[in-house]
């Protein structure tokens, strides 16, 4: 396999409701795109960087960078067996796992798309249809919060994760098991909460929340080991898990007992894969984080979803949740069990609207 040529494309989109979590709030994103013409078939892939180093050290602009002067060249002109074997080239680069893996998941559905078969079964997947939960920002006011839990499970979600931060956490939680005492609950913290703020994460024990997903630091793994000590609540990791071997360590150590698995923050397919299996040898589950991703990434986030372990409902919802109008077709939609089911065509299994896109593009450059 050859990439003839990458064009990548910056879009912007105003999400549907602004989305708050305790990095910040976000109402407009600038996506990457990466179109790869691999052989002459194209596969796509989104850089899930978001528009300020907050969630992660990249952002739109450093990925685009490192694309253009670092990853491109890498793999411009090379043979490769296949997708499989891009990760192993990039690896040069230090970092910059979603820059790496826009590319990287565009030459997966390339490969896919050539041999005529969905990404899903090329990676391994088994599941026909995955399970989804809903990721809900911080709100105004407590009343908001319970309207919206409300409208998610009504629309059939089969699980309710709660952004937190501190002085917006215990009181939510709260409302939340009084007016609905059976909800699968979790908070996520992105990692908001101190060493003084432990005593609080130990009061959240009392909720029985299916987890706490990156209540410390970013890279604190140690802060994670001792507080999982304290905690009878399963600590989830999504920001300390971005590498493989941040995630051996976690699981040796003992700093959660879940993983969030994002493809970007692995660096596409091959290390998200190697993430999963090594969470199945050592019975640790996983499932899929979002990042307010286009269509495009929602596709491939659905085809990581079907492998075995992501056994727990992820973040990955349907389209018109996000967006008045999504860059695939058709939209990502959600059966009233709160499942999605999976695409059955070759690659992503879905289309891309070029036209939309082009009519959202700030920037565009193709390399060859
Ligand atoms: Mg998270």
């Amino acid at each position: 396999m050859r990439v003839r040529e990458v064009t990548l494309r910056e879009i912007r989109m105003r999400l549907a409701t602004p989305f708050e979590t305790s990095l910040g709030r976000t109402t407009e994103r600038r996506i990457i795109l990466l179109e790869a013409d691999v052989d002459g078939v194209t596969g796509w892939g989104e850089c899930t960087a978001g528009e300020n180093p907050f969630y992660s050290p990249e952002d739109t602009e450093t990925a685009w960078h490192i694309l253009v002067n670092y990853l491109w060249p890498i793999v411009k002109g090379k043979e490769f067996g296949s997708a499989a074997e891009v990760w192993g080239l990039l690896e040069a680069v230090r970092g910059h796992a979603m820059a790496k893996a826009a590319l990287e998941t565009a030459i997966w559905d390339a490969e896919a798309k050539q041999k005529n078969v969905p990404l899903w079964r090329m990676l391994g997947g088994v599941r026909e249809e995955i399970p989804c939960g809903v990721s809900i920002g911080i709100q105004e006011t407590l009343d908001e919060l319970v309207a919206a839990v409300k409208k998610e499970l009504a629309a059939g979600y089969q699980r309710i994760k709660i952004k937190i931060k501190p002085g917006n956490d215990l009181l939510p939680v709260q409302r939340l098991r009084q007016e609905f005492p059976r909800l699968k609950l979790m908070v996520d913290a992105n990692s908001a909460y101190r060493k003084t703020d432990w005593p609080l994460l130990k009061d959240l024990d009392g909720f029985y929340l299916m987890m706490i997903e990156q209540p410390l630091g970013w890279d604190d793994l140690y802060g994670h080991v001792e507080l999982q000590k304290k905690l009878q609540t399963p600590i989830c990791l999504d920001e300390c898990i971005h590498t493989y071997e941040q995630a051996e360590a976690a699981i040796a150590l003992g700093a959660c007992k879940i993983i969030n698995i994002k493809l970007g923050r692995a660096g596409g397919f091959h290390e998200a894969r190697s993430i999963h299996d090594l969470c199945i040898r050592n019975g640790v589950p996983v499932w899929c984080g979002g990042v307010l991703e286009s269509g495009i990434g929602r596709a491939h986030n659905i085809a990581m979803s079907t492998m075995e372990n992501f056994s727990l409902p992820g973040d990955v919802s349907a389209s018109k949740r996000y967006w008045a109008e999504d860059v695939i077709e058709p939209e990502v939609e959600v059966t009233p069990a709160g499942t999605i089911r999976v695409p059955t065509g070759a690659g992503i299994g879905f289309t891309v609207r070029k036209e939309k896109i082009q009519g959202i593009t700030a920037r565009m450059e193709s390399l060859r």
